[in-house]
């Protein structure tokens, strides 16, 4: 049910900074507004148009002018959560909105829960689920490309292909139950082979989209990658040099990374989750000290690897088998570290034919911009698709899937010569499953998860 209260929040962050923003959502949002702001004219807020900022001044509680603001405001349904909301634009220091805060309060306004402005604007329709947890990805983004394919869902690109799915399954249903409840009606008989059709056209459409799960989930997260190599190859300092500050502590010391360290970058425009594998086991264990065995738990689950080689001392057994776990487990780029010193003598090995290989020197930096070409080159932006036509997190992939499952039932059924109304109670759980993925029909309780995940004030 729709909370019919007003609510008031601080969405900008708690740092001095040039704006800060007050923001209330409500049907007393102008009201309370207007009771803490006073226009330079002297007229109401109220009094002058919507969706313009007016200047005035900011009052606390006790009517005292604390900052000079400006002030806007919009009647729903046309606003972002559909209901009347009204924003104070204030100088972003934090008392300055502490104090507007507690005097909207005075008003009448409540504090606005996690997500609350969003969640309002979902429940007045005016945003599907896959729409608000965008806004959600988008506060998140890390990286230009998952910056971008959240603002494309935020756009409805996502919900559209849904739509698209939605529809000729609805098309579907509707032929069904015409003839299904007028059977003497002249109804155009059933066409199975155009049903079929129709059906393994939207099972690919389905499909199409489930293929996009692990981009999307890979653009909101970064891809895994591992760091690997023996001990002193430099992966502590080629993260640093990454991530562009000390994020690992580097010593000449082998085995100095005690625990798992990670850290989000963006490589080659590719939003990248760097992962440091040393100590993953107890450092007086002697097998600790193997890289090979330290290498193999940090690969599970990576979809990129970084080989680090220090290409200043021979190439040895225990990297010939790192390389050759690597390789078995996701596409790898070998790196010749420490470029900067001599070089050992190359090795005669058998690498793939397609292997990236980079000389760079973690130490100095030479060459690093060599791996992010590498990167890129490995994960190719996918032009063909507009942005933000792609699932993106595990709720939707769920989904996604029942509806696919459920089409697939229904064409296979068809193709054995079950008759068509047999197939009704399966397109209506693909229907039922979409409708869970855009929020049509989706449970309260999953709702809450997903709003818990906003900050206050969006
Ligand atoms: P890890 O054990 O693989 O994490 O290696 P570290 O990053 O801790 O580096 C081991 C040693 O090699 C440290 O003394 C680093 O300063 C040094 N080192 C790392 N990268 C380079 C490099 O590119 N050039 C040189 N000359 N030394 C490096």
């Amino acid at each position: 049910m729709i909370e019919s209260n007003t609510i008031a929040a601080i969405s900008t962050p708690a740092i001095p900074s040039a704006i800060g923003i007050l923001r209330l959502s409500g049907p007393r949002a102008v009201a309370c507004a207007e009771g803490v702001f006073q226009a330079m004219d002297g007229r109401p807020l109220s009094q002058h148009p919507q969706r313009k900022l007016v200047f005035g001044c900011l009052k606390d509680k006790d009517g005292t002018v604390i900052d000079q603001v400006l002030c806007t405001y919009t009647r729903g349904p046309h606003s972002y959560t559909g209901e009347d909301t009204a924003e104070l634009q204030c100088h972003g220091a934090p008392m300055v909105l502490s104090l507007g805060l507690e005097a909207l309060f005075a008003q009448g306004a409540r504090q606005a829960g996690p997500g609350e402005f969003t969640r309002r604007a979902f429940l007045n329709g005016r945003l599907d689920l896959v729409q608000a947890e965008a806004v959600a990805d988008l506060l998140d983004a890390r990286s230009r490309e998952s910056a971008r394919h959240a603002a494309g869902r935020l756009g409805g690109a996502l919900s559209r292909k849904i739509g698209e799915i939605y529809s000729a399954l609805v098309d579907l249903m509707a032929h069904f139950c015409a003839v299904l409840d007028y059977p003497d009606e002249d109804i155009d008989p059933f066409r199975e082979e155009q049903m079929g059709a129709t059906l393994r056209q939207q099972e690919q459409a389905l499909e199409g989209l489930l293929s996009t799960c692990r981009r999307g989930y890979e653009l909101n997260h970064g891809v895994p990658c591992a760091i690997v190599g023996r001990p002193n190859a430099g992966k502590s300092s080629l993260l640093n040099a990454l991530a562009g500050y000390e994020r690992a502590i580097v010593t000449d010391i082998p085995g100095t990374t005690r625990d798992t360290v990670e850290v989000g970058v963006e490589l080659g425009g590719v939003p990248i989750r760097l992962i440091d594998t040393a100590g993953l086991r107890d450092a007086q264990d002697p097998v600790e000290q193997l890289g090979v065995e330290r290498s193999r738990a940090a690969m599970e689950g990576a979809s990129l690897i970084l080989f680090l080689c220090d290409q200043s001392v021979p190439f040895t057994q225990e990297d010939a088998h790192i390389l050759e776990q690597a390789l078995a487990q996701a596409p790898t780029i070998l790196v010749w570290n420490k470029c900067d010193l001599p070089s050992a003598p190359t090795p005669v090995m058998n690498l793939p034919k397609d292997m990236p290989i980079v000389e760079l020197s973690a130490k100095d930096g030479a060459g690093l911009d060599k791996l992010e070409a590498a990167v890129a080159d490995l994960f190719p932006k996918d032009t063909t698709a507009p942005y933000g036509e792609l699932l993106s997190n595990q709720r939707q992939e769920e989904a996604a899937r029942r509806a696919k499952d459920s089409v697939q039932r229904a064409r296979m059924a068809l193709e054995l010569g079950v008759t068509p109304d047999a197939l009704l109670t399966d397109v209506e759980e693909a229907l039922a499953a979409l409708g869970e993925l855009t929020g049509q029909s989706v449970r309260e309780d999953i709702t809450d998860r997903i709003f818990q995940r906003f900050c206050v004030g969006k």
